[in-house]
């Protein structure tokens, strides 16, 4: 298990990259995005190794907890990795003792996605989890008067890979304490549309539902990352549903990362059009196999997209002949 990482939205403002950090491994799957799970692969090949001796079953480190209390250099840290921190199997002590890991280790900044967002929600709002953290946290050498919840130096975030995804994960992210929220749109599997009455109102109270676009307390999450899926197995991804998420972010404001393009991309390869790997992709994510696309001369008409698959370097990182890399204003 590797500690530095060259997850592109994981590296420090220098430039230099950041730190895996993986108290838990394993998971299970629970939606779409989870399906060619990069994790599952690397833990169930070294399954039975030192690294991994039970594969991809969940499995608490307790060897890890404390290791970013002895890295010296300030760092931007993925946590868990490897694994989902909100997964059922993880208990909740455990849980609290890594934030309070987070919370003594004030000099790093903590990025933690899950796909667990109920989870997420209930125990981060929960008064007696926070002081549970508040108390491991202390007794793991944080002064008493630096305690601040939430987390000043954690970036919470839930992966939306589909619109289904975006309309039952977004809103309770908004709803859980948090110094910055993001979104990973990665891998993203259709168009999606963020709703802004999804997002948290400190004006009105949402149990009585959404609240309306009118309201001018209004905010969105901090961030927004996106990504093509990369891997034997990868689905492509059109490219108008990275430019639609590009444009909302700018529209609402919201800090926009375009991590990658994925195996495939819409661009004419040198290589040229090849009707055995090359495929079509609708914009609703239907995609037209080799052996049965329809005649080139009705793509357009059908709004299709060609898509050739060129492996993940060649795609590149670049959208519409630039790269996007911005990084949310609140820093630690
Ligand atoms: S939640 Fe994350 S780690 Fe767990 S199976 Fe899905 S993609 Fe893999």
């Amino acid at each position: 298990m590797a500690e530095i990482t060259t997850i592109e939205w994981t590296r420090n403002d220098d430039g230099t990259p950041g730190r895996t950090w993986n108290p838990v491994t394993g998971c299970t799957k629970i939606s779409a995005g989870c399906d060619n799970c990069y994790a599952e692969t690397i833990a169930e090949r070294f399954r039975g190794t030192v690294a991994f001796p039970k594969g991809f079953d969940v499995q608490i480190r307790a060897d890890k907890v404390n290791d970013p209390l002895k890295w010296r250099k300030p760092t931007r840290v993925f946590v868990n990795s490897m694994s989902d921190l909100f997964h059922n199997e993880i208990d909740q002590a455990w849980i609290a003792d890594i934030f309070a890991v987070m919370a003594a280790a004030q000099r790093h900044t903590f990025q933690l996605l899950t796909k667990r967002h109920a989870r997420m929600r209930s125990l981060l709002n929960d008064p007696a989890i926070v002081d549970q953290i508040r108390n491991r946290a202390l007794g793991k050498g944080l002064p008493a008067d630096q305690w601040q919840w939430p987390l000043p130096n954690l970036w919470l975030g839930v992966s939306v890979e589909t619109q289904q995804w975006a309309d039952i994960r977004i809103r309770p992210l908004m709803q859980t304490p948090a110094a910055v929220r993001f979104l990973s749109c990665e891998p993203l599997l259709g168009p999606v549309k963020l709703d802004r009455r999804h997002t948290h109102c400190p004006t009105h109270d949402f149990a009585g539902g959404f609240c309306t676009g009118e309201c001018p307390d209004l905010i969105t999450p901090d961030w927004l990352i996106d990504g093509g899926e990369s891997g034997r197995k990868a689905r492509p991804a059109h490219p108008d549903w990275f430019r639609s998420l590009r444009d909302q972010c700018q529209d609402y404001g919201v800090a926009y990362f375009h991590k990658q393009n994925g195996e495939w991309t819409s661009q004419t390869p040198d290589r040229g059009p090849d009707p055995k790997r090359d495929i079509a992709l609708l914009n609703d994510g239907t995609v037209h196999r080799p052996g049965q696309l329809p005649p080139r001369s009705e793509w357009e008409d059908r709004q299709l997209v060609p898509m050739y698959r060129v492996g993940k370097k060649a795609a590149g990182r670049e959208l519409d002949g630039r790269t996007h890399d911005a990084f949310p204003a609140v820093t630690a």
